[in-house]
């Protein structure tokens, strides 16, 4: 592949429009796929408007590009496996096979030693029995595939109600997990190159409000350097054990017993958005690199950042403006009901700036939120 190499993206959204803005900096072109007539990606590069099934438009998608990436791991199998006919697809096959599945996702990670919340596997009424005697009340009950943001899954607190939620979700696998005590939400984000380089970012602290990601801090306070180590080489070894390319993300619970792993993304994160301003080379940036095979950049931490999310309405910018060495991102899309339209990143001067940072962001942004953590 040479160095200046198109990269095809299945999926137009905010992520494909950050994907591509970083390759058009540093010299990599990107095509987008997605069938949304209003796909904001095209702000950044052209998009092919077909259908995910579409196997004649799949197949001129991928002749048209060297190498198709993904911003979103719940495309569908038939556009993957119709692109890898013609071209690399990264990541490869088995990071998707993984990730998309919270059961196989589950395996992977303890075979990778790190800990998962407890869970029972659901295909069965019975299954649901063993659920309540093994992990008690109250639990979480989560369809398998498909679910994102905290759609597809039900916190319950009796028998009755889990049978319940079974029955609604009205699916052929779902997981109970035990409910997990922790402290704080962390995430960290790593990327491997085709030649097996790997680089990882620092594990930064993120808040969700509703399921949905509402601001991260990055990176996280209070992290002990043989945390940050441990947590990074055990990343780096999933990345191996899948031959992961590209970006791969994990979601952790921060508990008295140490990390717990909630969920992979094999693609770039919202709690990695903060990597545009905050680090000398983005999560975006150093994706497009590896999926050309250009060698990737170390990401020198530049500052300690605030990144909120825009969900659903955009605030008054000119407020937000107001706050110093604040870098404000919109994605061109139709405000609609808590949809991510747009996030802001905020630069810190020293750790004690970044708590009233945040603060004084969500007091724009979310004036709703009186407290906050
Ligand atoms: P998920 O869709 O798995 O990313 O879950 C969305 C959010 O639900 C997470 O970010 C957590 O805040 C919460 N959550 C999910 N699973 C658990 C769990 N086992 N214990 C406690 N909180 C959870």
């Amino acid at each position: 592949m040479t160095p200046h190499a198109r990269v095809g993206i299945l999926g137009g959204g905010q992520l494909a429009q950050m994907l591509a803005d970083a390759g058009n900096r540093i010299g990599i072109a990107s095509t987008a796929y997605d069938p949304t007539p209003d796909a904001c990606a095209q702000t950044a590069c052209p998009v092919m408007h077909q259908p995910f099934d579409d196997v004649d438009a799949l197949t001129a998608f991928a002749k048209s590009v060297d190498v198709v990436t993904c911003e979103f791991e719940n495309v569908p199998m038939i556009a993957l496996e119709t692109c890898a006919k013609v071209c690399p697809v990264r990541p490869g096959p088995h990071s998707f096979y993984v990730a998309r599945n919270r059961i196989r996702e589950k395996h992977a990670l303890r075979d990778a030693g790190w800990a998962t919340a407890d869970f029972v596997e659901i295909r069965t009424d019975d299954d649901l029995t063993l659920a309540a005697e093994t992990l008690g009340f109250p639990c979480i009950i989560k369809s398998a595939e498909g679910g994102y943001d905290g759609y597809g899954q039900q916190r319950v607190h009796s028998l009755d109600k889990l049978r319940q939620a079974w029955i609604q979700m009205n699916v052929s696998q779902a997981i109970v997990e035990k409910l997990v005590e922790f402290s704080r939400e962390l995430s960290i984000i790593g990327c491997r190159a085709p030649d097996g380089t790997h680089i990882t970012w620092p594990i930064v602290h993120n808040h969700h409000d509703d399921g949905i990601l509402l601001w991260t801090i990055a990176p996280a306070q209070n992290v002990s350097e043989a945390l940050e180590t441990d947590a990074a080489q055990r990343l780096v070894a999933l990345m191996e054990q899948l031959d992961h390319i590209g970006v791969l993300t994990l979601e952790m619970f921060d508990t008295p017993d140490g990390l717990v792993v909630n969920e992979i993304a094999p693609r770039v994160h919202n709690s990695g958005h903060w990597s545009i301003e905050g680090t000398s080379a983005s999560q975006f940036e150093n994706h497009m690199r590896a999926m050309v095979g250009r060698h990737l950049v170390i990401p020198e931490l530049a500052h300690t950042s605030v990144m909120v999310n825009l969900l659903g309405s955009i605030p008054d910018l000119a407020s937000l403006r107001a706050v110093s060495d604040t870098h404000i991102h919109e994605y061109g899309k139709a405000p609609r009901g808590r949809r991510k339209i747009g996030h802001v990143t905020s630069l810190c001067h020293s750790s004690s700036d970044v708590a009233s940072r945040r603060d004084k962001l969500l007091s724009v942004i979310r004036p709703d939120l009186v407290a906050v953590q």
